[in-house]
């Protein structure tokens, strides 16, 4: 059966070049002791929106780790994907995060919420999760609520799972059940509930990923409190501990989390509490790997700094269109991105300081940062010699995709 490491990283690689560079950080990582699970994951949205095809991706993780004679597993993540979405992924993938946060709020039928709120009744009133101390407290009103907001969409994960398990055969994926790309985050004592109707549902997930409280806008900071966060986040890890129990989860089971790259504010508690509770995680960093190539790019100067550039301006003209399939996921402050005229003076350092993410260092721009993020459809359009340059300045890029996953990322939160 296969199962996912204690700790494991998501890895973005949109356009396919940078694969040796992320996982040199994982074998540097397990050099000093700590062994992670490079999982390579694009997202439907991203294939959509560049141009490729799961198998690409498939190709890209075979090939690199076989060229750096990488033995230990390795996944390939059919990121977000839901019933209309799953087909086109099974076959090369062997990691489903399946999407149900376009199901939740759905209403099941009476007698499936009755049903369910029968089985889990005696978890009403005190609810006593061992490791936490506060007691936690669910009225039999607010567990109707819970299954008449969820019971739906877990029944979907359900159907999906079973989709996926007919093709591939069951033990041969993981599956991880992802609700972070909703307005509202959940309790502790929902994630528990939600728990309890997957495993009911018989869905063997490995990792869950919720939505947190606060802000988890892609390759920037968490915008919140941290200390709210931490103990959010250490009773979320108590739950799910109890949960495996109860409802005979995957002993394996812990928390992905998404938007998971540059949380640097919150890291030191993730990191601080995994040690704690001697718990794993799954760290979900998506698409940093191309902010990283912009940089190395205009660190280059020349003409791949005049590419970069060009796609900035080009992304200040097209900030409506590029920033609507993440309106929830960024907050980008029109008024605080420099003119494409401002950055045409400027020099490649400059510009690679303005995206680079130092909170420290005076030219960062998180608004700057966040909107790039979001323009890689622009280097799509120019593939060719978006490439070129790529491979061009290798050595310059993939030491930025390596510094970036290695000594922002892993050292922070699990060396
Ligand atoms: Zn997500």
């Amino acid at each position: 059966m296969k199962k996912l490491g204690k700790y494991s990283i998501g890895l973005g690689d949109r356009f396919g070049h940078q694969g040796h560079a992320q996982l040199k950080a994982i074998i540097e990582a397990g050099r000093k002791g700590v062994e992670i699970t490079p999982v390579w994951n694009k997202s439907n949205r991203e294939h959509m929106i560049i141009g490729t095809q799961p198998s690409d991706v498939r190709m890209e993780a075979d090939t690199v780790t076989k060229d750096a004679g990488f033995i230990k597993p390795y996944f390939v993540d059919a990121d977000h994907i839901n019933l209309d979405t799953v087909d086109k992924f099974i076959g090369s993938s062997d990691f489903f995060t399946v999407d149900v946060a376009s199901y939740i709020g759905k209403r099941t039928d009476d007698s499936d919420i009755s049903a369910f709120v029968d089985t889990v009744g005696k978890y009403t009133g005190r609810l006593d999760v061992p490791g936490i101390k506060k007691a936690m407290k669910c009225s039999g009103k607010q567990l109707t609520d819970i299954a008449e907001k969820y019971l739906f969409a877990a029944k979907k994960a359900g159907e999906i799972y079973r989709k996926i398990e007919k093709s591939k055969g069951a033990g041969n994926f993981i599956t991880e059940v992802s609700m972070d790309e909703v307005s509202q985050s959940q309790t502790p004592v929902e994630l528990f509930f939600i728990l309890a109707m997957l495993g009911y549902e018989g869905v063997p997930l490995q990792t869950i990923a919720p939505k947190f409280s606060g802000r988890f806008n892609k390759g920037v900071d968490y915008t919140g409190d941290p200390l709210k966060f931490a103990s959010e986040f250490e009773e979320d890890l108590m739950v799910v501990s109890f949960a495996v129990k109860e409802f005979k989860l995957p002993a394996n089971l812990k928390i992905s989390i998404h938007s998971g790259s540059d949380k640097f504010a919150i890291y030191p508690h993730i990191s601080s509490l995994l040690k704690k509770y001697d718990k794993g995680v799954h760290l979900k960093t998506a698409g940093t790997t191309w902010l990283e190539e912009v940089i190395g790019l205009a660190e280059s100067e020349g003409k791949a700094l005049d590419l970069v550039k060009e796609i900035y301006a080009k992304s200040l003209e097209k900030i409506e269109e590029l920033c609507a399939p993440y309106a929830d996921v960024i907050d980008i402050n029109e008024d605080a991105l420099p003119s494409g005229n401002e950055v045409m003076s400027w020099n490649g350092r400059k510009f690679a300081s303005s995206l680079r993410h130092e909170s420290g260092n005076r030219d960062y721009n998180p608004n700057m940062r966040q909107l790039i993020h979001v323009a890689y459809k622009l280097a799509a359009e120019k593939m060719d010699k978006y490439f070129r340059f790529l491979e061009e300045h290798e050595e310059v890029v993939s030491e930025c995709v390596f510094e970036n996953i290695y000594n922002r990322h892993i050292c922070r939160l699990f060396v």
